[in-house]
């Protein structure tokens, strides 16, 4: 018989957002009337419609596929050099960043981003990641062999867990032993903490001290309002020799559904080999993604490219004031309702702890059965996120002024 990846049975087969929907199932089938109000503040995926820009680079890139002379068949493989330039520029040399456009690399998603980059990193690597945090960062990692089992707070031998607290303004400190390997997420998903400069240099410090590789996921960089908060690794000196940088179109454009995003793997990054000489890593992941990937489509890549035209600079900025707004109105309308709120205010999402002696499940229970309303119990991203719940601000206005409104009725 074939032998399956053992490590696969390892994982805490996604227990978190299954969990919430069985949870939110059996509420509504019980419910019918309080399921007729209820809003979703749970999953972080957008709700509104592309940019007016993005939707006619679409159209006109179907009219350029169904026509003989500017059909496209296979493209490069790593992303046309117009959208690698684009983003070189406006993202990273127009700010004052130094990125080469052969330095992008463009993908269908940062959550395969996350997971693929381990094809080109040992198996070997001491991980650090921090409590709570993205799923995608621990599980692929689990998947990949790097871990052992999980104990029963979920946590899996062999990952140095990094906790986020009040203390720490959930923004880790590098820890006091060595690690190889280093995700860092800001603006954060879950906590909507933003790493300072200071805390970003001394990370920076740290891996080229431990000759670390930091993996630095700004999928939200663009929800930044703070002008002091670095947007780019690459703003700290020193990032470009142990960096890789993972940015979406996701959060910014409205791209969940159409999928584009890209990584920045500088070639001034190396790393070692089992023999011990240093080398760098762009030659392998321009390996990888020629030999495993064929390229994001003509038609999403020209979608994205649309999203630095001046037109589709001013939708996005539209679109992440309205998400902002939302922001506001959520956490404005926790604090009144006597809760303690993080974040918010430089990404998308509100951090709120739980009356004192509620869980983030009881937490979830009450504001599902009493408010109506989908948070999601912070336990789900890690132990340290236990007594807390996130609110999404990714909705309509009125929903979100509905969702303040009645996180005030609450009683707990
Ligand atoms: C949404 C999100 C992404 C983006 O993932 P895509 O696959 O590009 O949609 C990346 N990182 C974090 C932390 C996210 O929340």
């Amino acid at each position: 018989m074939a032998f399956l990846n053992d490590n696969y049975l390892k994982l805490k087969a996604g227990y978190l957002f299954p969990e919430i929907g069985r949870r939110v199932k059996v509420f509504c089938e019980a419910n019918p009337e309080a399921a007729k109000r209820l809003i979703r503040c749970g999953i972080g995926d957008v709700t509104e419609p592309l940019p007016p820009a993005v939707v006619a680079a679409l159209h006109q890139a179907v009219d350029e596929m169904g026509a003989r002379p500017s059909f496209k068949g296979y493209g490069p493989e790593q992303g046309y050099d117009w959208l690698r330039g684009a983003i070189a520029k406006h993202d990273f040399r127009d700010r004052g960043i130094e990125v080469a456009d052969d330095e992008i690399f463009v993908s269908d998603g940062s959550k395969c981003d996350c997971g693929n980059i381990l094809d080109i990193l040992g198996h070997e690597n001491r991980l650090a990641i921090s409590d709570p945090v993205y799923p995608v960062y621990v599980d692929t990692n689990v998947m990949a062999g790097h871990t052992g089992a999980a104990d029963d707070s979920g946590a899996y031998a062999g990952i140095i867990y990094l906790p986020c607290t009040p203390a720490n303004g959930f923004i880790p400190e590098p820890p006091k032993e060595h690690v190889d390997v280093i995700y860092l997420c800001s603006p954060n998903n879950p906590t909507g903490a933003v790493a300072t400069r200071a805390q970003l240099e001394a990370w920076v410090k740290y891996a080229i001290e431990h000759k670390a590789v930091i993996l630095f996921d700004a999928a939200y960089e663009a929800y930044i309002n703070d002008p002091a908060i670095p947007h780019s690794i690459y703003e700290i000196p020193g990032a470009r020799e142990c960096a890789i940088e993972f940015r979406s179109f996701s959060k910014n454009g409205g791209f969940t559904g159409v999928r584009c995003a890209f990584i920045v793997v500088p070639k001034t990054l190396n790393a070692q080999t089992q023999s011990g000489e240093s080398k760098p890593l762009h030659p392998l992941w321009l390996r990888r993604m020629t030999t495993k990937f064929n390229g994001v489509s003509y038609l999403v890549q020209r979608a994205a490219e649309a999203l630095y035209s001046s037109a589709g600079k001013a939708q996005v900025k539209a679109l992440i004031e309205h998400y902002m707004g939302n922001a506001k109105v959520l956490r404005e309308g926790a604090t009144k309702a006597g809760l303690q709120v993080f974040g918010g205010v430089n990404a998308p999402y509100i951090w709120v702890r739980t009356p004192v002696g509620v869980t983030s499940w009881q937490a979830f229970d009450k504001i599902l059965g009493d408010a109506n309303v989908v948070i999601t119990p912070g336990s789900g991203f890690g132990s340290q996120g236990e007594g807390y719940f996130r609110i999404s601000s990714f909705n309509s206005r009125a929903n979100a002024e509905e969702v303040a409104r009645r996180l005030q009725e609450l009683k707990w």
